[in-house]
């Protein structure tokens, strides 16, 4: 089978790129210096993957994103880089056709593929809103997990449900680990997910043949170990006291925190500040707009999108957060008015 490596070559791409690609991808892992080689050979030598991906209750959102990645590499060798066998929204075949080659691939790699499932499970009467050539989406699940070598739930719907979840729920939305047992799933959570967060995870499990450091919740912790506060660009205003009123105000026009105006960054684990999107340009808050958790379990039932957290009625995040987060803002506040009068002091 063709490795990565034969792969950019057919493609006509040179050595050169094939390098760049591979310290783009290794910086996007955090990999320290000493594994870089590793990392390069490793990749040079492995087969490119077989990947399977389910989509059940979704929007396509998180496919969109991933065939829209782009600073790890050009689209059209994205696509070339997987042995994608099966995925409703891209393969060309369709109908019964598409059903058998998803389960001769099933047969044919069995214990080799990576399984990447999109979209929420809808067990409620027996999964009848979510079928796909006949067969209701959990069976469907339970027929390819078996064989799969590894498991990635991408976007917040199979994470957690996501907005197929929201109250009240009719279809009983619920993500993809209800029904996996004995198999870790990694959790790349989002609405959608980063793209290029996927395709580093992909090529780290290609390289390594093993999981990324995953989380409590198993979300890759190099992409989700920090929050979008903690490394959030406008946090200096945070700091210092000064925030937004309004998304229009002269605060907004100043750029000023968002805090006031309901950014969720403070509780929100994903890599958006750093990673950023449309091939690194921005994100949401360099943008003017505020988090509103999308990567975080129940972000939609949370609502308040433009309401502060200290205004959420029944705590926003883990017990405590909000005091923390009240001590957070007062304390930014003091800083701010210390700094004030150590300034009005310089200048007397
Ligand atoms: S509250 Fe939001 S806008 Fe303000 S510093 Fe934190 S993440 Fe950035
Ligand atoms: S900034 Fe927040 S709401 Fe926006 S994409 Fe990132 S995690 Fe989701």
């Amino acid at each position: 089978m063709e490795t990565v490596w034969d792969l950019f070559r057919r493609r006509g791409y040179s050595r050169r790129e094939f390098l760049s690609f591979v310290s783009v991808t290794a910086s996007l892992l955090a990999l320290p210096a000493n594994l870089l080689m590793s990392f390069g050979r490793a990749l040079e030598l492995r087969e490119k993957p077989v990947v399977i991906w389910l989509e059940f209750q979704d929007c396509a959102g998180c496919s969109e994103s991933f065939i829209r990645s782009t600073s790890v590499m050009p689209s059209d060798v994205l696509l070339d880089f997987i042995s994608l066998e099966y995925h409703e929204t891209l393969m060309v075949p369709s109908g019964i056709y598409a059903e058998q080659a998803k389960e001769d691939a099933i047969k044919k790699y069995r214990g080799r593929y990576i399984l990447i499932v999109e979209g929420a499970l809808t067990p409620a009467e027996d999964g009848v809103y979510c079928t796909v050539g006949g067969k209701a989406n959990h069976h469907l699940l339970r027929e390819a997990i078996d064989g799969a070598k590894w498991i990635v739930a991408v976007g917040s719907c199979a994470c957690w449900g996501g907005i197929p979840a929201a109250y009240p729920n009719p279809t009983g939305a619920v993500p993809i680990s209800d029904l996996v047992e004995g198999k870790t799933v990694v959790h790349l959570p989002g609405c959608p997910p980063i793209g290029d967060v996927l395709v580093a995870t992909l090529v780290h499990l290609i390289a390594f043949e093993r999981l990324p450091e995953l989380d409590s919740m198993g979300r890759p912790k190099v992409f989700y170990g920090q929050t979008i506060h903690d490394r959030c660009y406008r946090r200096s205003f945070y700091s210092a006291g000064k925030f937004a009123s309004g998304l229009d105000d002269d605060g907004a026009r100043k750029g000023y925190c968002l805090y006031k105006v309901g950014c969720k960054g403070p509780i929100t684990r994903n890599a958006c500040a750093t990673i950023r999107w449309n091939g690194g340009l921005s994100f949401p808050i360099q943008s003017g707009h505020p988090c509103f958790g999308c990567s975080e379990p129940n972000f939609w039932d949370r609502g308040f999108i433009y309401k502060p957290l200290s205004a959420m009625p029944d705590g926003f995040g883990p017990k405590g957060m909000l005091g923390a987060l009240a001590v957070g803002t007062l304390v930014g506040a003091g800083v701010a008015y210390m700094n004030k009068k150590q300034a009005k002091k310089g200048g007397k």
